[in-house]
Order: structure tokens, then sequence, then C-alpha cells
């Protein structure tokens, strides 16, 4: 197939009624991929092969988007034993050598790997308690068959999340907490006397309420966590695929009959348009793709033509409702800190710090008011936003903060759902093989392996099977209900 105007692609022709001989091209053109494949695979069985030097043109599932998520979910696909089905992940921000820098502007990469349990939604709680089971033993979950090749630690680090309630947020919290323990989560409420004895270094003025979990709560590398998931994936067979998603191509078909639309006039979609690293224009048909782009989904659905303004179709002029939203991350020395007996605390104000290694170092952030929000397009650290909006909190609440010096930073941008903060997961409703898996707002990162096994468990049984995320579909976005989550950091 070739493309007279890849960046306005002409309607669909079945190359079929073009060419007589494209069949049998085809296929031989296939046989010859497979052969140079299994000739590579030879040469170098285990070790080093990184599933991406051949471009699938055909498979089962094709994800869009190797971060966290999209990684997750192509391993939970392939580890339910589809060894017969064909997954292909397709990023355009990875490098074949895992020593080299890669998914240089993922989310997956900035995030603070931050793992808690005292969410509102039930949700919300069980995703992160089957999160920290699987991290706590990742090793055993994503043991390589084959070759010497040792899974990545993700450096597990077990720390409770200190969550501080004021006058407003007080009865919330305790809502919030019976809800938690129903579900066998381990937290206390601590009053501010109690608080007091446990941590005497917290200036516990203005705090009613604060809630401390006491076990599977922690932090952990989030990079070295996607390079696990992504071993493993490859080792079980995954490919993947270096290119940008830019195009899918439509295909009318008269036998496929859609809600709100005239018979004949639903254009299926099954082909991927994919600009490769060289510059390149190739396709990967699919019989199903997950759309799992991070911040940038939205974009790779107005391929889709979703979120048209100027669509006919009701079903897609509501555009899937994740935006970047740039955040920051400071690093700060504090010699006469409260050093290890330090939980992740979050401040009433939304603050939160936590410590990072064992010696006087720590990490804030801050999610910024609505009328803060910082300019996305590039990674610079706004300073002047820890001096004027963090760093009062940090001086006040901390004994020991009040001689910080901040060493460094980073910016990096989240898969913010601007209309309700939640997973946005599932079909959507105009087309029958099109998922999405996005708009994590935060919680990313904790979710990934909960969110790989439910997409895996919505593409393979048609719905959940353990935890129960029907709230949390896309399809909520046609029919405008929103879920609310009261615990946000
Ligand atoms: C500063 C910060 C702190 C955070 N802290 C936490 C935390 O403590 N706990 C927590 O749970 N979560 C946290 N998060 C959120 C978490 O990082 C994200 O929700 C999560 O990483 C999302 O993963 P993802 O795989 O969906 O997205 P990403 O990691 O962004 O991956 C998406 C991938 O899609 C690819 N892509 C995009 N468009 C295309 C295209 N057209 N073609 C091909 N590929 C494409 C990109 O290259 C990218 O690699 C934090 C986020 C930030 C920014």
């Amino acid at each position: 197939m070739k493309f007279q105007n890849i960046e306005n692609p002409p309607d669909y022709i079945d190359p079929a009624t073009q060419e007589t001989h494209y069949g049998l091209r085809r296929a031989l053109r296939g046989l010859k991929k497979e052969a140079k494949k299994t000739w590579q695979l030879l040469q170098d069985p285990f070790g080093n092969y990184q599933g991406e030097s051949l471009f699938p043109s055909h498979v089962d599932v094709l994800v869009i988007g190797g971060g966290a998520i999209g990684s997750s979910i192509a391993c939970f696909l392939r580890d339910r034993g589809m060894s017969g089905c064909r997954v292909a992940v397709l990023d355009r921000d990875f490098t074949p050598n895992f020593d080299l820098p890669e998914y240089a502007r993922a989310s997956t990469t900035f995030s603070m790997g931050g793992l808690h349990h005292q969410y509102s939604l039930p949700e919300n709680i069980e995703m992160s308690m089957f999160g920290a089971e699987y991290l706590r033993n990742i090793k055993h979950h994503c043991h390589l068959t084959g070759g010497e090749e040792e899974v990545p630690d993700v450096h597990y680090t077990p720390g409770g999340y200190l969550f501080c309630a004021g006058e407003a947020e007080a009865a919330t919290m305790e809502e919030n907490h019976q809800l938690q323990k129903k579900l066998g989560v381990h937290n206390v409420l601590l009053s501010p006397p109690q608080l007091q004895a446990r941590f005497p270094w917290l200036n516990t003025e203005g705090i009613v309420l604060a809630s401390l979990g006491m076990e599977k709560e922690g932090w952990f590398d989030p990079y070295l966590y996607l390079n696990a998931i992504k071993k493993k994936a490859i080792n079980m067979g995954v490919e993947y695929v270096r290119g940008e998603a830019v195009n899918f191509l439509r295909r009318s078909n008269s036998g496929i009959h859609m809600d709100s639309y005239d018979d004949g006039a639903y254009q299926a979609v099954n082909e991927c348009v994919v600009k490769d690293d060289k510059g390149e224009m190739k396709t990967i048909t699919f019989a199903f793709c997950v759309i799992a782009a991070g911040a940038h989904t939205a974009q790779v659905a107005n391929l889709l033509s979703i979120g048209d303004k100027e669509a006919s179709q009701g079903l897609l002029f509501i555009p899937v409702p994740v935006e970047a939203r740039k955040r920051f991350v400071y690093c700060f020395e504090a010699p006469k800190g409260p050093g290890i007996n330090m939980p992740m605390v979050v401040d009433p104000s939304g603050t939160y710090f936590r410590r990072e290694g064992l010696g006087n170092y720590y990490i804030c952030g801050k999610s910024p008011a609505p009328q803060e929000e910082p300019p996305v397009g590039d990674f610079e650290v706004d300073y002047a936003y820890f001096n004027n909006k963090i760093k009062p909190h940090l001086e006040n609440r901390v004994q020991g903060f009040e001689q910080l010096e901040v060493s460094n930073g980073w910016a990096g941008y989240t898969d913010y759902n601007y209309v309700d903060q939640n997973p946005l997961l599932g079909l959507h409703p105009a087309y029958f093989n099109i998922h999405f898996a996005t708009g994590f707002s935060g919680l990313g990162i904790q979710a990934a392996p909960a969110i790989g096994r439910a997409v895996t468990e919505l593409l393979l049984d048609g719905h959940f099977r353990t935890i129960d995320l029907s709230r949390f579909l896309l399809r909520r976005i046609i029919t405008g209900d929103k879920v609310r989550e009261t615990c946000r950091v």
C-alpha cells in the first residue's frame, strides 16, 4: 500500500480490489520478516534482543504508549497465556538500548513513585492495594525465563503516608477511614496530641485529625518499575516498536451496525499509520488497539476524530478529557530535619514532603490551584513557586526545616483528567475495537499493575473480573457521569 498524502490520507481503498497479487505479495513479505526475526532470535536467544528491531505489520493488540500503563497492559495480556496473541507496544520515546536515556518526556519517568491506600473510592483503594502486593513481589511477578538477566529491583521503600486534615476535611477523613478499614487497609487516625507524641518535630497547629498508613504504603522508583515490566513483556514475546502514531485508516464496512449511524455509514478502524524513527511511514493492522498515551492521549484520540468539533456524530464530538499538566518536584537538604522517622506528610495546604534516602535529603511538591497552573511546553522548573507557595508551609510545619537548602528539582507532565480526575478505561462508544487507559491524574504509577490486569480482563473476558472498575469506564464522558475522589495529593 502506498501513501500519496500521509498528512491527510485519502479514504481507505481496499488494496485487494486494486491489485490482484496483493495477498500473495503480502504473505511473502510477512514470511520474509518472520524469517529475519527468527534468525535474529537464534543469534541471541534470550539476552539483548529488545523486541523492537522488526516492524510488525499485523498484530492482534496494538498498545499505543509504552509507559508504565501501556507496558503493564501488554505484560498482563501476554501473561494470561496468550502466546498465540501477537501484542505490540508502540512508543515514540524510547531507545532500543536500556542503557541510554529513554522515555525522556513520559509521566512515568518524572513520577515520585508514591503509593498509598487512603482514598475515598473503593476502586482506588483496591487498585493501590494490588499495586503494593505486585511491587513488593516484583522479582517474582517479573521473573524472566531463560538467560542470565535479572529483574530490576524497583527500590520499594516501605513508608506510611500521613494525611493531615484541617477543620474542613476532618469529617471526610473519618468517613474514608471507615471504608479503608472495611477493605482491609491498616491505618490509624491520630488526634493532635497523639500526632505530637509520635512525631515531636511536627507542628500540629491547624491540624484537627490525621491518618497514618501502617502497612504496605511507600514509594519506589517508577523508571525501574517500567524497566522491569517492559523486560518481562519482551521476555514473553511482546514487540516494542519505536515510532509515533500519526493517523488511523478508516474502512467502510456495511456489515457493522453502530448506534446513531445510518446503515453503511460507519467506518471501522483497524490500521494505524506510524512514523518510524527514520521518518518513514508504515502501517500496523490490528484487531484491537489500546491507547495509553498518557498526557498525550487526547491528541491520539483526535486522530480518530474523537473531540472533533466539526464531527457530525455526537459520539465523536466530545474529547477525551485528558491534558498535560505541569508538576514540579523539589529536592532539598535540611541537616536538622527529622531524618528517618518521617512518613510522607500531606499538609492541609496540599504541600507534601518525604525523606529521600537515609541522609538529610527530602523531596516535596504541591499541586497548584487552578489559577496558578503553570504554562505547558517545556521542562523548566519554577523555583519561585517553591519559594512562595511551598517553603513557607515546610518551615511552619516541621521543626528543622527552617534552614533548608534547595538542591535541585524537576518538572514533569501528568495525564490530568480535567472532568473528574479519575481513570478513563475501556472502549470508546464510537468504536468497537478502540480501548483507552488514561487520565490517572496523579495515581497512575501505583495503579499500573491493577490497570494492566483490568484492561486485560476487558479485552479477554469483556468485563472486569477482579476489581470492578465499571465506574471508570470511558463511556461516562458521553453520559456525563462523574466519579469523585476526595483524597487527592
Ligand atoms: C511530578 C509527577 C509526580 C507523580 N507522582 C506520582 C505518584 O507519586 N504516584 C502515582 O501513582 N502517580 C504519580 N504521578 C502520575 C504518574 O506518573 C502517571 O499517572 C503515570 O506515569 C501515567 O503513565 P502512562 O504510561 O499512562 O503515561 P506515560 O508514562 O506518559 O507514557 C505514555 C507514553 O505514550 C507515548 N506516546 C504519546 N503519544 C504517542 C504517539 N502519538 N505515538 C506513540 N507513542 C506516544 C509517550 O512517548 C509515552 O512514553 C506523577 C506524575 C508527575 C508528573
